[in-house]
């Protein structure tokens, strides 16, 4: 269902003899709804905070961004300033999408800024530990009416439509800081100056009639988490003073921000706010300074796939091997080992391979977008630009599921904080996911019609 032509458009056509922006490649609409959360609940990212949000330093917002193209066919992306939604949070969610918009779950991207000053999402039907029990009923109602704002967001957007033109470009981000430090005990969480990080700041245009901008999606692969784990006042970190420096720039329009391939990426440096507003403001201005360029078009028709990549979890460890390592193992290994433990303990088995959500957003020759679930660290951008070549590549993660880090096999033989395997608990990823994930992706971009030129 295609928005009414208003007579202005007509009259360009019937003058012009073609629609306004070429064929009317696209329509486009954007909406925003804000998701800080009204009554006191606890915060996401950081273990060891006890205490719920005190104040706010800038309201966390769920945007849209709608495509039609030129079949007719709908498409939605949700940016959101949350740390993180596991794929079973909201069952009902994707269909009540598809309900009030016809958008069904397939071709839907789910990003989330991860930011580490959000409020924690919580399930009805869990239990959870005591640490949270002055403030679990309000998480648990926080997070159904998050589900329903987000239904909202995409309705409103899907409302506004109006024929658009796309483009996109690809900037720099310099404070992006490998923080896997190498020492003589290990892995560390520091900063590593020669390790290897995505500073690639991607960024889509979305132009409206008049030229208006209507939104910008814009990526950094970086964790979100210049404020540390002593801050309890809601902020979407960097990523949130970015959107508002875009949105001062150009009011009207919604700046959508997601996270690329930043597993294993810290901000540099780190620890207060006016760090994290100094960042913002440096991203900011690299997408309003791509944005003042003519960027490359990017045309239609849109061709979504999405799959689900099985990933190979390590083997099964005995009982008292695992009860070993969650006492004096690394810490980063502690807890899964716990959970494993108890599994096996209560007699159940433990899975060997993990599902993870992919899908590949194919406009045209244009670019190749890619959203991968999870934490994805940057090995993963190289090892897939190797598969299917860098032309036109886009690679976001944590979209569709938050399950937790996905490591490359060098990483799991080094080990480190980005080992700790699964967040539900029940298993750490072995070696060959790597090569299964890049596999996956490779094979579903082919799938959805990309031209595979492996390393060009
Ligand atoms: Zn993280």
């Amino acid at each position: 269902m295609k928005p009414p032509l208003t007579p202005l458009l007509v009259v360009a056509f019937l003058v012009s003899g073609f629609l306004p922006f070429g064929s009317a490649e696209w329509f486009a609409g954007s909406a925003r709804v804000k998701i800080t959360p009204e009554k006191p609940v606890d915060m996401a990212g950081y273990a060891g905070r006890t205490e719920p949000f005190k104040s706010i330093i800038h309201d966390l917002w769920a945007k849209a961004l709608v495509l039609e193209d030129s079949t007719g066919a709908r498409f939605a992306v949700i940016a959101t300033d949350l740390s993180g939604i596991n794929a079973d949070l909201n069952p009902g969610m994707y269909s009540g999408i598809a309900r009030q918009t016809g958008i069904q779950q397939e071709n839907i991207l789910l990003p989330w800024s991860h930011t580490h000053s959000g409020p924690r999402l919580r399930k009805a039907n869990k239990s959870y530990p005591a640490v949270a029990d002055g403030y679990l009923q309000s998480s648990i109602d926080y997070t159904k009416t998050l589900s329903e704002k987000l239904i909202r967001v995409v309705d409103l957007a899907a409302r506004s439509l109006q024929a658009a033109e796309l483009s996109w470009g690809q900037g720099f981000v310099p404070f992006v800081m490998n923080r896997r430090q190498r020492t003589a005990d290990g892995i560390r969480l520091n900063p590593n100056p020669s390790g290897h990080v995505d500073r690639s700041l991607p960024c889509l245009e979305v132009k409206g009639q008049n030229e208006d901008l209507i939104a910008t999606l814009f990526q950094v692969a970086c964790h979100n988490t210049t404020l540390t784990a002593k801050n309890y006042a809601l902020c979407s970190d960097f990523a949130g003073f970015a959107q508002l420096h875009i949105e001062e720039a150009y009011p009207g329009s919604n700046a959508m921000f997601m996270t690329g391939c930043a597993g294993n990426a810290n901000p540099y440096p780190r620890g207060t706010l006016e760090i994290a507003a100094d960042h913002g403001r440096t991203v900011g201005q690299e997408v309003c300074r791509l944005l003042s360029q003519e960027l490359s078009p990017v045309r239609g028709p849109l061709s979504v796939k999405r799959a689900d990549a099985r990933l190979s979890l390590q083997a099964s460890r005995p009982i008292e091997e695992l009860e070993k390592i969650a006492v004096a193992g690394p810490n980063w290994l502690k807890g899964n080992a716990r959970k494993m433990a108890e599994a096996l303990k209560a007699g159940d088995s433990l899975p060997k391979h993990f599902e993870a959500p992919i899908s590949v957003w194919l406009f045209a020759d244009d670019l190749t977008l890619l959203g991968l679930s999870g934490e994805v660290v940057s090995g993963y951008a190289l090892a897939i630009q190797n598969a299917i070549g860098h032309r036109n590549l886009w690679i976001a993660s944590y979209c569709h599921d938050y399950f937790g880090y996905l490591p490359t096999a060098q990483i799991v033989r080094d080990g480190g904080y980005e080992t700790r395997g699964l967040s539900n608990g029940l298993g750490w990823f072995y070696e060959k996911a790597e090569e299964e994930m890049t596999q996956a992706v490779a094979e579903l971009a082919k799938r959805a019609g990309r031209q595979i030129d492996p390393g060009r």
